[in-house]
């Protein structure tokens, strides 16, 4: 009984907080995506590919969030790009409040997109609203194709499914028709695009999908949802 009162408490904070971070984020034209999957799906590795064709045509920025270490925010700092990093001490998850903070630091007026690498973790993240527009789920072939069906709130919660490391389909069992049923059984509506970092042309379709969403002035800001993430009690 307490625990549920404390669960529904933390989650208001959080709710509230995310709230403001929707604000801030549409006060200043920008679009934000939380990126979410395991740790070692690949993406950091997403960033690298996707970040430098963006650039193109839009101003983006990452929150990078991480236990500990800047290993990844140097990576994406590599690239040019105003980066900070959120490191959670040991929390396995990002927070709005921690989100508040990072966004407060980057540039927001100057920027189209704001892209956020949560901690590499496929559970607790999807409970978290953080302020974002977009979910983003990551999932590599290398895991296999019965996480949707192990981590279902990450892939409910989602609006699109990427499927990474796809070069490697051929060294597993991973069958991405079968991936994609278990996603689908989950919300038939969701985009998954398959990608491999081997072949950039696998990124096209994906990088089309960002930049519709992100682009200043752009009339898909009109169907953002706004509300907070449904939860498995
Ligand atoms: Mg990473
Ligand atoms: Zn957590």
């Amino acid at each position: 009984m307490m625990i549920d009162v404390l669960k529904k408490s933390l989650f208001a904070k959080n709710d509230q907080a995310a709230e403001e971070n929707r604000h801030l984020l549409d006060h200043h034209g920008v679009v934000a995506v939380n990126i979410m999957g395991g740790a070692g799906c690949g993406k950091t590795t997403l960033l690298e590919c996707l970040i430098p064709q963006l650039q193109q045509t839009l101003s983006v920025g990452v929150l990078e969030g991480d236990l500990a270490t800047t290993k990844d925010a140097d990576r994406v700092a590599a690239l040019h790009v105003p980066v900070v990093q959120l490191l959670t001490e040991g929390g396995c998850h990002l927070t709005a409040s921690l989100v508040h903070q990072g966004l407060r630091r980057l540039p927001l007026a100057e920027l189209d997109l704001v892209l956020i690498e949560n901690v590499g973790n496929p559970i607790c993240p999807a409970n978290f609203d953080l302020g974002e527009h977009f979910r983003m789920a990551v999932l590599s072939v290398a895991e296999g194709d019965d996480k949707p069906a192990k981590y279902p709130l990450l892939f409910k919660v989602a609006d699109v499914v990427v499927i990474t490391k796809t070069d490697l389909a051929g060294a597993s069992d991973f069958d991405p028709a079968r991936a994609a049923g278990a996603i689908r059984a989950l919300d038939g509506h969701k985009g998954i695009f398959l990608t491999s970092r081997q072949d950039r042309s696998s990124m096209r379709l994906l990088l089309d999908w960002l930049e519709s969403r992100a682009a200043p002035f752009s009339v898909s800001h009109c169907g953002i949802r706004h509300t907070s993430v449904a939860r498995l009690e």
